[in-house]
């Protein structure tokens, strides 16, 4: 399979592609937390990595499903219409 192949459809906006990788929350903040109580800055980074989602790369939101699936297939149909 060639790597530019789109692996996933978005269940919001109807892009095909490959969902990138986001981290909820913000750096700055757990910056802050780091150097202003040093627990609560483990555990928000901790939080962080632990929320990790695939979105759309197009709308950023979190709906993209595999194209192999049988409801994967049924919204690229559902799309093209
Ligand atoms: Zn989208």
């Amino acid at each position: 399979m060639k790597n530019k192949e789109p692996t996933h459809i978005c269940a919001n906006c109807g892009f095909k592609g490959r969902p990138v990788k986001q981290t909820k929350g913000s750096f700055a903040l757990e910056l802050l937390l780091w150097i202003v109580f040093l627990i609560p800055g483990v555990a928000y980074t901790i939080w962080r990595m632990t929320t990790t989602q695939e979105v759309c790369p197009k709308c950023k939101t979190p709906n993209m499903l595999p194209l192999d699936t049988p409801k994967g297939r049924e919204l690229e149909q559902s799309f093209l219409a």
